[in-house]
């Protein structure tokens, strides 16, 4: 689960990592205010959305007095966002973050993550800070350093060291920079993160380290640990379609294709996007109805897959292991008489009462096109969603 920079901006403030002052607001009128009450000369207005790179897309405006800031909230709030991290079609600016200016004099990059390949929680910090962490990776790999963590001796003073000896910093800055490292990794610990960015930490004119922005991500499956960070969620950020799917214990992922994928089991699913594409196809999505699936639930599996409006095709790929092809038929039946499918839909089915699936497909006399295999069922979807297309 992700978190808004305002939100990791208060849990950092908790853990003692010192973030510039600033506040939300849900309209103009009070982040004039909130700009007011913080005092000082200039703000910056911060569309709040789960993506990153909003600088370059408009998301992050300096303001110099009170009504001017009204201005950029007024810009921002109600639109949706659309940056290098979002799709097309962006991301819904419902609160701002209004926060005092700084003076900058360097930016750095500085992140916690879990490292799989080492087992340890890993510092990655950067000298080339503020600006695209990939491109550095990639063009300039020697500009970030990685500092891994060893569970059992905890973060060392030496460590910290290193760290800033690598990010150039001077003396004054490097006494502030032992807080900043113990805050991330008590915050990493107790809550369960996945990851904590900090792009830019900035060195100010006048010597002090902030965190400028914050991206927090939490591991899904510790949230139940952590009802205060699993209330942070924010609805209005996630993919709806998702959303709706998680509801009925499916497994929806959006892609960006033309046809739609109704598969059960992550093996298989994978197999089934590989096979498409070899066929000279894409899929728009994938939708895994798990083990134990039922009538009603392929039937809102169907719903959900046609309700991307780009879908042209259907392709149904199931082994009955757990659950059995007349099951599932019968689903995908009461689906397309209920919705009155006009699209094809190729169908694969194999496994557990398959003969008694297929002959309920065919007698259903509603155009629904089988397929022997994996290979015969990719091809034919890719075929007829070309010809609807
Ligand atoms: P994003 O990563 O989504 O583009 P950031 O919060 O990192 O958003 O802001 C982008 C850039 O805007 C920063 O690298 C920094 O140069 C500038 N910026 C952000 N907040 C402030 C601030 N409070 N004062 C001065 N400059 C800021
Ligand atoms: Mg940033």
């Amino acid at each position: 689960m992700n978190i808004h920079e305002y939100q990791a901006k208060q849990l950092f403030t908790v853990y003692g990592v010192p973030v510039p002052k600033g506040d939300i607001a849900e309209c103009a009128a009070n982040a004039a205010k909130v700009a007011e009450q913080l005092g000082g000369d200039a703000w910056v207005v911060k569309a709040q959305i789960h993506a990153g790179a909003r600088g370059k897309a408009g998301g992050v405006k300096l303001a110099r007095d009170a009504r001017e800031v009204a201005e950029h909230a007024a810009e921002m709030l109600g639109k949706r966002l659309v940056t290098h991290q979002t799709d097309a079609f962006g991301l819904p600016v419902n609160c701002v973050w209004v926060e005092e200016a700084s003076a900058i004099k360097n930016e750095f990059y500085l992140s916690l993550l879990l490292d799989r390949e080492s087992e340890r929680l890993l510092f990655v910090a950067s000298a080339a800070g503020g600006m695209d962490i990939e491109a550095v990776a990639a063009e300039t790999p020697e500009k970030i350093v990685r500092i891994p963590v060893h569970p059992a001796a905890g973060l060392q003073a030496y460590q910290g060291r290193q760290i800033g000896a690598a990010l150039g910093l001077g003396k004054e800055q490097q006494v502030q920079l032992p807080a900043i490292l113990n805050g991330m990794y008590e915050l990493f610990l107790s809550k369960d993160c996945s990851q904590i960015e900090i792009n830019p930490l900035i060195e100010t004119e006048d010597g002090k380290l902030l965190a400028l922005d914050g991206k927090i991500n939490f591991d899904d499956n510790a949230l139940a640990l952590h009802p205060d960070i699993a209330a942070l969620r924010d609805a209005s950020q996630e993919d709806p379609k998702e959303a709706e799917a998680k509801q009925f214990d499916l497994n929806y992922i959006t892609l960006g294709g033309n046809i739609g994928c109704m598969v059960n089991g992550a093996g298989l699913a994978m197999a089934t996007m590989d096979m498409v594409k070899l066929k000279g196809g894409a899929p728009a999505n994938f939708l895994d109805v798990g083990g134990g699936t039922n009538k009603d639930k392929v039937k809102e599996a169907f719903k959900l897959i046609l309700s991307d409006g780009t879908v042209k095709a259907v392709l149904v790929n199931i082994f009955g292991g757990i659950v059995k092809c007349d099951v599932i038929a019968a689903g995908i039946l009461a689906a397309v008489e209920d919705m009155h499918l006009t699209i094809p839909v190729v169908v694969r089915l194999e496994g557990t009462n398959v003969e008694q699936g297929l002959a309920m497909l065919k007698n259903s006399g509603l155009g629904l096109t089988p397929a022997e295999d994996l290979n015969q069922a990719a091809e034919l979807a890719v075929k007829l969603a070309q010809e609807v297309a």
